[in-house]
């Protein structure tokens, strides 16, 4: 197994990195390099422009506006643009619903949706999680009963992404009691501005508004808003988190957080000699740099599986777990290099405020603290580590 890029594949990168110095807006990528919070006019903006060159929808392939990237062409474009500090491309309609309706969806949706999600008209959020199902999703009871044309929704979900931009939600509803939880779930298109419906903001410990919940009282949504079969949502539940978990190694974000902990550990003194050479600071360094080189290998060997004998299986989970541990090392090693320096919260209008600290560091603490989600969501990783044991250690 050859785990070096092609000649086609290296050009391939030259020519995103051109594109990225060129079309990057620098006001965006400061933004990320600190790690300010984005807005909905930063993250739009960052997805027009990509949708111009025609590389928003990586995963989708050619007839339904896609680049027909291979995997590692994909990966090679999300590794630049990490490098890069680019906005990440919100998931929920282009790899999440997106990829669902290519499958699932009738042709009159895909007619209708796709184009909306490419344009940016339409933005999607996610509604499968509830205060009683996360880990155990097929115990979910929002109910949606058939009256007529039309399903009546009632309940609640949580954990909402960015559901405070959205337009649109699709969800996973509960449209039989008897039998299986599994086969009693079906998935839903709903329009956020139907009555009924009401979003309240969930507020983090790090002071951002990332997460809402969202509650469902007798909210009537026409039946050809049901994307599948009735009771086929299991399925199609499944399918979408096969993809919600694609890149969820991150080896761009964590190259990235590496070299800036370097350059901060270079920067920071400590009894008058750069922090990084401190023999226990740089031990820590180390151990974090060597579990990433060999996180970068397994990930090359996945595309490398993923391009030869189609989509891996159950050892991506091993990727969700080392990739989500690695950036999280990478925070608390950054937070404590800055000692007290990590401690104050500071709000956007303090953005680039210099009594503060260099800019770079003004986010240690908010970026370590938002970051403890990564080994949540997507699925946890005690989750993770029970499909591992269950699928390839046949526990
Ligand atoms: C920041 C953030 C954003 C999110 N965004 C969305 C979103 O947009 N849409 C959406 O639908 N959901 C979203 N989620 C929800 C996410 O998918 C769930 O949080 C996740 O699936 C875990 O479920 P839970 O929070 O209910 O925890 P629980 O399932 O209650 O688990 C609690 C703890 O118990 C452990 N545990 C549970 N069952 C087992 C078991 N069988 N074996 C071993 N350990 C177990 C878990 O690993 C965890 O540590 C988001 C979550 C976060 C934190």
């Amino acid at each position: 197994m050859d785990l070096s890029f092609t000649d086609e594949e290296i050009a391939f990168r030259d020519e995103v990195r051109a594109f990225l110095d060129e079309n990057l807006p620098k006001d965006l990528s400061d933004k990320v390099r600190v790690g300010g919070e984005l807005d909905k006019d930063d993250m739009d903006r960052w997805h027009a422009i990509l949708n111009a060159k025609g590389w928003l929808a990586s995963g989708w392939p050619v007839e339904f506006g896609g680049p027909g990237w291979s995997p590692v062409e994909k990966h090679i474009f999300e590794e630049e643009a990490a490098r890069a500090n680019a906005p990440r491309i919100v998931p929920f309609g282009l790899a999440m619903l997106g990829p669902v309706l290519q499958k699932f969806g009738s042709k009159e949706q895909q007619d209708e949706i796709l184009p909306r999600i490419l344009d940016g008209s339409d933005w999607w959020c996610q509604g499968y999680s509830e205060p009683g199902a996360g880990s155990d999703l097929a115990s979910l009871k929002t109910r949606a009963v058939r009256d007529g044309d039309h399903y009546v929704i009632n309940g609640q979900k949580t954990w909402t992404t960015l559901g405070q931009f959205a337009n649109k939600i699709f969800c996973l509803v509960r449209t039989k009691t008897d039998g299986k939880p599994q086969e009693g779930i079906s998935f839903i298109l709903v329009e956020l501005d139907t009555p009924g419906i009401e979003m309240r903001p969930i507020k983090l410990i790090e002071g951002g508004h990332e997460v809402n919940e969202v509650f469902f009282t007798d909210v009537r949504v026409p039946v050809e808003n049901l994307v599948g079969e009735e009771n086929q949502g299991w399925t199609i539940a499944k399918f979408l988190l096969t993809h919600e978990r694609t890149n969820i190694a991150g080896v761009g974000f964590s190259m990235k957080a590496l070299e800036e902990l370097k350059a901060q550990a270079r920067r920071i003194k400590r009894g008058g000699r750069p922090l990084l050479e401190n023999p226990l600071f740089a031990a820590r360094v180390a151990d974090v740099e060597i579990e990433l080189e060999a996180m970068k290998i397994t990930n090359l060997r996945m595309l490398y599986r993923a391009q030869t004998q189609g989509q891996p299986g159950p050892e991506t989970s091993i990727l969700k777990i080392k990739g989500t541990v690695i950036r999280q090392t990478l925070n608390d090693l950054s937070r404590r290099a800055l000692g007290p320096a990590a401690a104050p919260f500071p709000s956007e209008e303090m953005f680039g405020n210099a009594a503060l600290g260099e800019p770079e560091d003004v986010y240690a603490a908010a970026k370590y603290f938002n970051n403890r989600k990564l080994s949540i969501f997507g699925g946890s990783n005690e989750i993770q580590r029970n499909i591992l044991t269950k699928a390839m250690l046949e526990l």
